[in-house]
Order: structure tokens, then sequence, then C-alpha cells
């Protein structure tokens, strides 16, 4: 990671505003590394245009050639599903996602603000919902592969937005929710230091040693049992696996930090070598839906039930997506002390809850995450088991009463995780 210096004024004596441009200063030197000269291509919420602006501006400052941003507006989504015809929710805008990919390819990085309403679509359609997503993935699908591939360096941060705080903080008014909601993102966003750089750094360094030691390991699985039982899920680690976690270097030489905050130490699992029960330690919010309680059954690597206390429509016309969508892309180990996991609270957004628990995650495999991942053909990928779909979504499972083993290639179990915290 590149030196930077930063402002070290005391975080307490810092006004709303000053942590603000501190999150977009932390989010550009650390989560995307932008280098002078470099294109930007933004996503953010209409309700994230404060955020957004003070990360242009710190983009300008270090060099950006052109900041450009695609704005959402969650009341407009909302208008689609209200009045647009029905073929709309067959279709997708290819043409600016054949942009955005050219934009990448021609050198841009991506910085993505999260902070839409998690349940704005809780109460519409959950065919049409999962039309348009599919829709979206399918034209998405030559830009996200650069992205997955880490062809680019790119990152994900959060600005805390009233309907996201709202359901964050249901017993408290717009106001205080939000000043709550944004002091957490600050927090586990680990601004909320003297000098939030080299907490990065120092962080960053943590998460690569114990990526060293689980690559050291060469497990053939991790075996997830809960104390309660509703968990006994064997997770078959890719032959050739990597384990990431703590930044990446992107293809292009660019170090980043892909997603603020970050707790996690990840690999791709063997999409045929999965077998158990499971059941979701946390409810999820996907693509505007929420799904909550979602107990899972493998066989073989394949989602063979699936069930939901809510939202199980979803969860299915999610799983059928593709055959790759009933199978594991993503296996990580996320101890319950992280700081995200003691603030007990739900987010409701996978960018903080996937980093405050152990997780899986159903759909596309990262190519990163098998060795020499970016020089293989999508066949040579397949046949050291790494998964592909057109969808990646996490879903929480670790707690504070989950044990992990890991299982090496004679058989011998090693306690890894006792209790949701590291041996
Ligand atoms: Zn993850
Ligand atoms: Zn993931």
């Amino acid at each position: 990671m590149s030196t930077v210096a930063t402002s070290q004024t005391k975080y307490a004596a810092l006004t709303f505003e000053e942590k603000l441009d501190r999150l977009a200063e932390v989010a550009v030197k650390v989560g995307l590394g932008l280098r002078p000269g470099q294109e930007l291509v933004m996503s953010a919420p209409m309700d994230a245009l404060p955020l957004a602006r003070r990360i242009t501006e710190h983009a300008y400052k270090a060099g950006a050639l052109l900041v450009t941003t695609l704005y959402s507006d969650d009341p407009s989504v909302l208008a689609r599903y209200q009045y647009a015809q029905d073929a709309s929710f067959d279709y997708a805008p290819a043409w600016l996602q054949e942009g955005v990919a050219t934009a990448f390819r021609n050198g841009a990085a991506r910085l993505a603000i999260a902070g839409s309403n998690p349940a704005l679509l809780a109460g519409q359609d959950p065919a049409k919902v999962s039309r348009a997503n599919v829709a979206m993935s399918k034209v998405s699908k030559p830009a996200m592969e650069l992205i997955t591939r880490h062809d680019i360096n790119w990152t994900i941060v959060a600005a805390a937005t009233p309907e996201w705080a709202r359901l964050v903080f249901p017993s408290e008014p717009t106001d205080v929710a939000m000043a709550k909601l944004w002091e957490a993102i600050f927090v586990a966003s680990r601004i909320a230091v003297d000098d939030p750089v080299a907490e990065w750094q120092q962080h960053g360094a943590r998460l690569k040693q114990r990526v060293e030691m689980l690559n050291s390991r060469r497990y053939a699985a991790l075996h997830f049992k809960s104390a309660d039982g509703s968990t006994d899920l064997r997770v078959g680690l890719a032959d050739d696996h990597l384990w990431a976690g703590g930044g990446t270097t992107a293809n292009n030489g660019v170090d980043c930090q892909p997603n603020i905050p970050t707790e996690e130490c990840f690999t791709t699992p063997h999409k045929d070598r999965v077998d158990g029960v499971v059941r979701a330690s946390k409810p999820l919010s996907h693509q505007g839906t929420l799904i909550e309680n979602i107990a899972v059954k493998f066989e073989a690597g394949r989602i063979v039930e699936a069930t939901a206390t809510a939202g199980e429509d979803a969860l299915n016309r999610l799983i059928s997506t593709d055959d790759g969508a009933r199978r594991l892309g993503e296996v990580a180990l996320v101890p319950h002390g992280s700081p995200i996991a003691q603030s007990g609270i739900l987010f409701w957004n996978t960018l903080f809850d996937e980093n405050a628990a152990s997780h899986i995650a159903l759909g596309q495999a990262y190519s990163t995450c098998v060795k020499d991942g970016d020089k293989l053909s999508e066949a040579e990928l397949a046949a050291r088991g790494a998964n592909t779909s057109l969808i990646h979504v996490d879903w929480m499972i670790g707690s504070g009463q989950m044990d992990v083993d890991g299982i090496r290639a004679d058989g011998t179990a090693e306690p890894l995780m006792r209790s949701g915290a590291w041996v």
C-alpha cells in the first residue's frame, strides 16, 4: 500500500463534515489507490450525493483524469415497478454496461457507494424483481468479469441514507437514526481513529498474516458446526485454492481494498464438494428484497432443499437463475470478535453484515482465489472446482456459537474457530 499523508486531528474533535471528508479520502487513497491520470467511474444513490461530491474532490486531488458518476434514485426505481409495461422487466441497458466495460478496459477504476433502501422492493412482484435482476446481470457480465478478476482497482464504501437508517434503527426519529448509522459506518470503516491510513495498513497486514497461515495449511475442506446443530456443513475447497483478504493488488498493479469495511479471509470452495445443512445467522437483503431464516441442504455441491420464513419465493427464484446459482462460489471466515459483530447492529446490508460473520456465497467464484486463476480458461477453472454463475450473493452463517475445523487431505481435523473466535 502506498503511504499517504492525512491530517492527524483527533477523531472526537472532528465535525460531521470533516468525518465525511475523511471517509472520502480513505475511499480514494486506501480503497481505490487511485493513480494520477486514472479515470474513475462511480455509482451512487442520489441520497449519497454529499459523500459522492467529496469523493469526487479527493479523486481530482489525487490526479483523476475524469470522474463520471451514475446516480440511482429509489423512488424512480419504484416508479418502474408501479407503471412500466411488462416488457420493461426483461430489458436492461446493454449500451450503458458496454460503455462501463470499455472504460474499465481502457484503465478506469470503479467505486460504488452502497446505501440504497435494503427493503425497497420488498412489496413488489418477486417474478418482476427476479426478471429485472437476471436481465441486468446478463448485460453487466463483461464489466463484472473485469471486476471479479481484479483486472482493475475497485472499491465499495457506504453512505447512510434515510430509508436505510430507519430500517436499522426503527425506534428512532429519522435524524437520530441517520446520525447513529453514519457513526456506525465511520467506526466500521476504521476512520474513527486518529490516523485512518496507518490503521488500515495495520489492519490489512493482520488479515494478510491470517491468509498466509490458511494458505500454508492446504486444507481439503472446512467443517462448520453450530452448537444447536442447525448448521453441520462440510465445504470442500477448490483444488489449488488461494485464500485472500486484507487487500488486493489488481492486475493493473494497483493496491486496493475492494471493500470498506473488510474483516474477511475468503477463498473458493469446490462446486461439487459441499454437503450438509446450514442455517443463516442473519437475514439477507438481496436487491431490495428481504430474505429471513434461510435454511439450506447441500448434496454433492448442489442445493437440494431451500427454505426461508420470509422471502422464500425470492430465494427460490435466486437459486434458479442458472445451475451455478445453486452452488457455492465463496467461503469466508470472520471472527465473532470483529468490531462490526461486536457493535451488535444488524445493518441489513451485505457490505457490513458479511464482515460481522463467517459467510458463504452462492454463484460466481473469484478466479483470483485459484492459483494462476487469471491465466486459466473457464474449463480449467471448472476442473479445479471454481463455480460460474450470473449471481454472486453472500449470506451469513457464522455466530458466537459456530465451530470451524480445517480438514486435511488425509481426513484429520484441526480446530480453526471455536465459539466464533480464532483458535
Ligand atoms: Zn465475502
Ligand atoms: Zn462475496
